[in-house]
């Protein structure tokens, strides 16, 4: 069975950028999973973090249910998230155990520190993940990943869109994911639906479709080899 795994600096990252992604290669038989390295819970002004931790991971529980996917809850805190090798070893433990052929991560240019060092301990757990000699708890190597990188509004500096995932025929099961969480809903006070589902709608223009979602990947991937042009 093909797997994908998405690794988010907070719950709520991945789902809002690729989660209608997610759902489509669930529907492909493809088995999903959410990494959330953290829960995000310093992010409500009302809320300790103690208790919006424990409210944004029943969300991410719910979300992830409603994409069939698994999700995978790491312990680091948010805001503080740190991209060392003991946070990429923990990654790519996990990336191990599930021998994915995609991971979706963070891009680099973002406004947030943690989406920047989830970047950097991303590509880094599968670089460990996939070499034989890091011994990670006795598990086989998981080689061969392909790393695609979400389109989050947070992440946008220096981003460009290279693969388009069509995602019409689950926009409407997405939506009811993505409005799992709270913030999802418009109750943190910035709009991310409006402008999840606003760019989704733009990258379906793009392609001639009606919602799509897109991915930046590095640029070694983009070299194609032609006979002729
Ligand atoms: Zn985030």
């Amino acid at each position: 069975m093909s797997c994908i795994v998405a690794v988010g600096a907070h719950a709520a990252d991945m789902e809002f950028t690729a989660g209608a992604t997610l759902l489509k290669h669930a529907r492909a038989g493809w088995a999903v999973h959410l990494i959330h390295l953290t829960l995000g819970e310093k992010g409500n002004p009302r809320l300790a973090p103690e208790a919006y931790g424990a409210q944004k991971k029943r969300e991410a529980e719910e979300a992830a249910r409603k994409l069939n996917a698994t999700p995978h809850f790491l312990p680091y805190l948010d805001g503080e998230l740190p991209a060392n090798d003991e946070a990429a070893r923990a990654v790519a433990i996990l990336l191990r155990r599930l021998q994915p052929q995609v991971v979706i991560a963070h891009w680099h240019g973002s406004i947030h520190t943690d989406h920047t060092n989830a970047y950097h301990l991303t590509r880094r757990a599968v670089f460990m993940a996939a070499i034989p000699h890091f011994n990670l708890e006795d598990l086989p190597p998981a080689r061969g990943m392909r790393i695609y990188y979400a389109e989050n509004w947070e992440d946008l500096d220096g981003y460009r869109p290279y693969v388009y995932v069509d995602v019409s025929d689950v926009f409407a099961e997405w939506e009811q994911a993505f409005k799992c969480y709270a913030i999802g809903r418009g109750e943190g006070g910035f709009p991310y639906w409006d402008w999840y589902q606003a760019r989704t709608r733009i990258r379906g223009i793009e392609i001639g479709t009606t919602y799509a979602q897109a991915f930046a990947v590095d640029e070694w991937r983009m070299r194609q080899r032609w006979d002729t042009l």
